[in-house]
């Protein structure tokens, strides 16, 4: 279970691809990916080892600057291609990959659906992509922290729009995350082994702090939306 994302100058899936190798030591069983991009938003994902996903996407190149990759330790139904994420909404203009588990999924669920949304996987991830379409209304940070509101349980989350081509949210609650910061380029990922090929500037967030890539900018805000200015940690190790 582990969470790469990508906002840059590079392919957004050779680096998530690349990132999501480096925490197959957490244990998966299966990967996907989301990559925006000027011809729009392309989902990508498939129950089994990264090499399934890495070898469709050598087979057929996903182009984009922005994109967000899982690698899914299943707790709420079966592996699967379809319980894989990211998940999305109902236009598939929104994507989600989330790690860890959504204790009221149930009842966002039923709400969810009394509004007319149909769910196509067991997960409890899906009500995420849902409510963030239900909460959009042209600001992607607006929606994910509506979103996360709603949500109990434990959560590392990166979203990504197909109507906000040059944006990242990303945020964790009880699940590991980090930010990266390159040089034109920035990143999420569930931890530094992910990074370390294209950088060693990180920060460690905390419980309740959502991270927004815009561009080349990336910043911190807390739970109640104030910027947090944090130090950056120098990785001085190598794996
Ligand atoms: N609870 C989610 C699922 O079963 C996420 C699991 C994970 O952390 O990979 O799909």
């Amino acid at each position: 279970c582990g969470i790469v994302g990508y906002l840059g100058t590079k392919n957004a899936a050779e680096v998530i691809v690349d990132g999501l190798s480096k925490l197959e030591y957490r244990g998966y069983d299966s990967a996907g990916i989301a990559v925006c991009s000027e011809g729009g938003l392309e989902i990508r994902k498939f129950k089994g080892r990264l090499a399934v996903l890495a070898e469709d996407i050598e087979k057929n190149e996903m182009k984009g600057n922005l994109g967000i990759g899982h690698t899914r330790w299943a707790t709420h139904g079966e592996p699967s291609d379809t319980n894989s994420h990211p998940h999305f909404n109902k236009d598939k203009t929104i994507a989600v990959v989330h790690n860890g588990i959504i204790e009221n999924y149930m009842e966002l669920k039923e709400e969810l659906m009394a509004d007319g949304v149909e769910f196509l996987s067991q997960t409890d991830t899906e009500v995420i992509p849902h409510l963030v379409d239900k909460y959009y209304e042209g600001n992607l940070l607006d929606a994910v922290y509506k979103t996360v509101e709603r949500l109990r349980g434990a959560y590392a989350l990166g979203v990504v729009c197909k109507d906000a081509p040059d944006e990242l949210v990303a945020v964790r609650k009880d699940s590991p995350l980090i930010a990266g910061i390159g040089e034109g380029e920035n990143f999420v990922a569930s931890d530094i082994p992910a990074l370390l090929k294209y950088t060693r500037k990180v920060y460690f967030l905390e419980n309740g702090e959502v991270v927004h890539i815009k561009g080349t900018d990336l910043k911190i805000y807390d739970a109640e939306r104030n910027p947090v200015e944090k130090e950056i940690f120098d990785v001085t190790w190598d794996v």
